[in-house]
């Protein structure tokens, strides 16, 4: 058992989840390994924790995807132990898309009260992507970690892209006026635009400009420590530097700024947002850029060198929400083994020691020392079933 302070996924609950019937699973060991051939469960099990973590998933936005195909109704569960005592999560799921989540079995009317009790920092071997792909799959990230360290930035995002879905509707709406007007004979004038867009502009900068601040802030924290990581599994010869890139670029942080900067660069781009009836400024189009030695990581990095980099920004989102939230998060190592050499494997394993509850997923258990599979719980996983072993 874990000795010191800590979160414990004590057990976990599936049912028409995915691929799994019903599976009740029991944690006895800081470390579990679940090992099985492809397309087993291995995968779904972690994206099962992940839900309850964040109440998203990395791998789809759709529900429906999430329930096991012929039913309509699937549910996660797990009984979850912390400093502050123990707490049951539930989340149903419907492939019609609705919700429902409780805590302790208290029905929640309001999600964001879910989120913050199950911390997880997940990496899996597509996590590559974050360094290679495109700039959403960085806003991606750096939101899924916004959400653990301060719940509420999930009500702040989501008013953001409220905001920003009826800006561009407006915009939309527009264009189509624009072509019925231009076409004999004229229709009766509709409602006066501008001055609706104005009032979205408004609305648009305060609540983008609070994502701005809180993603600034939270990746001027993590960069120090992703660099000490860097530098350790690299052997002092990188560095790594993280670049927020926001669409508003302000050299101060106060909110009027940040404001007024977001206002002027609308109105810069009001005649290309005419053109292309969709709003081009805000956090939406924010970029983070990774650079190692001054160079980019995503252009020029190396496979290697962009492991490192994923590997260093995982470990530091480990120390991260250990700081903020004062208790280790679990780990989820979805196929990773495969992905790291010895030294980074190793330099991953030292790093997480007895300090976080992990659930590793793994093909073959060869790529295991004897230690680590002595202190583990193993699972094969075979048909969406688990067998302990
Ligand atoms: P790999 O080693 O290849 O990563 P894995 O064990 O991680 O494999 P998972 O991604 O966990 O595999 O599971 C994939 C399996 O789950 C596939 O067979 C897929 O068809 C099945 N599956 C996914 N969603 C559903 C669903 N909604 N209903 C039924 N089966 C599903
Ligand atoms: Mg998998």
């Amino acid at each position: 058992m874990l000795s010191h302070r800590s979160m414990y996924l004590r057990s976990l609950y599936l049912k028409q989840f995915r691929n799994y019937g019903e599976q009740q699973v029991e944690f006895t060991a800081p470390k579990t390994i679940l090992v099985g051939d492809n397309a087993q469960g291995k995968s779904n099990l972690l994206e099962a924790v992940e839900l309850l973590s964040t109440l998203r998933s990395h791998r789809t936005s759709r529900d429906r995807d999430l329930v096991r195909e012929g039913s309509e109704i699937a549910q996660v569960a797990a009984h979850l132990e912390r400093d502050l005592g123990a707490a049951d999560l539930s989340l149903v799921l419907r492939a019609n898309g609705r919700r429902t989540v409780a805590l302790n079995s208290q029905t929640l009317r309001r999600h964001l009260d879910f989120l913050g009790t199950l911390n997880v920092v997940q990496f899996s071997s597509l996590d590559l992507t974050l360094v290679r792909g495109g700039p959403e799959q960085r806003r991606h990230w750096l939101d899924a970690l916004l959400i653990q360290l301060e719940p509420v930035y999930a009500a702040i995002l989501q008013q953001y892209n409220q905001v920003l879905r009826q800006r561009n509707a407006l915009l939309r709406s527009q264009a189509s006026q624009a072509i019925q007007e231009a076409a004999p004979p004229a229709p009766p004038p509709l409602s006066p635009a501008p001055n609706e867009l104005a009032l979205w502009d408004a609305q648009l900068a305060v609540a983008g400009t609070r994502v701005i601040r809180r993603r600034s802030r939270v990746l001027q924290r993590l960069a120090p420590l992703a660099n000490y990581w860097h530098r350790a599994i690299s052997g002092s010869t990188e560095e790594l530097a993280i670049h927020y890139l926001p669409s508003v670029a302000t050299a101060q942080d106060e909110p009027e700024i940040v404001q007024a900067a977001f206002l002027a660069k609308i109105k810069d781009r009001a005649i290309a947002e005419q053109y292309q009836h969709t709003s081009l400024v805000g956090p939406h189009r924010d970029e983070v850029e990774f650079t190692i030695n001054q160079t980019s990581a995503r252009q020029y990095g190396s496979q290697g060198q962009q492991r490192t980099l994923v590997l260093a920004l995982k470990l530091a989102e480990l120390k991260l929400i250990e700081d903020v939230i004062g208790e280790p998060p679990l780990l989820l190592l979805d196929d990773v083994l495969a992905e790291l050499d010895l030294n980074r494997l190793n330099q991953l394993l030292d790093a997480i020691q007895e300090r976080f509850q992990t659930l590793i997923t793994t093909t073959h258990l060869g790529s295991f020392d004897a230690q680590w599979l002595s202190s583990s719980q193993i699972f094969s996983v075979k048909a969406g079933q688990l067998f302990p072993t």
